[in-house]
């Protein structure tokens, strides 16, 4: 029998059978939950484990860990190559999608008489800096979906 915490009230109360626990159908069946889409949304924002939010995945920028150091969740996936192209699509979209949007914030601030070659100049570095600041970030979000669509992976 476990102890319950001092004081907390009976969120779930016990089925009349007593059988509280182990009978495969409750919200103690043994089966892994998946966390909240937000959580893993906001766990690979953060650069964290999506299984269990573990926060020290890096050891450099571009270096993430195999294995979640806390939880073992493996983090590159089965099939390395499939992970590195999910999170190289991954940077990919968002690196366009901050180009489009630098370049028409750009024309519209300027409109009358925009500085074209500034504004090219200004894209190439978005589209050299973006991906490289967004690398892990990519990584930890891709190993998010990952764990959405194989829970049990
Ligand atoms: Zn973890």
């Amino acid at each position: 029998m476990e102890p319950e915490p001092p004081g907390s009230p009976a969120a779930h109360p016990a089925p009349p059978t007593g059988d509280r626990r182990g009978n495969g159908h409750g919200p103690f069946s043994g089966t892994r939950r998946r966390p909240a889409v937000l959580a893993l949304v906001a766990r690979g924002l953060t650069r964290r484990c999506p299984a269990c939010g573990h926060g020290r995945l890096f050891r450099r920028w571009f270096t993430m860990a195999s294995v979640c150091p806390r939880c073992g969740r493996r983090l590159e996936g089965r099939a390395e190559d499939a992970f590195f192209l999910g999170a190289f699509v991954l940077n990919f979209a968002v690196t366009e999608l901050a180009l489009a949007v630098f370049v028409a914030v750009g024309f519209a601030l300027t409109l009358p008489d925009p500085p074209v070659g500034w504004l090219v100049v200004g894209g190439v570095a978005v589209t050299v800096v973006v991906p490289l600041v967004f690398y892990p970030f990519s990584k930890t979000l891709w190993a998010a979906i990952d764990l959405f669509m194989r829970p049990d992976g």
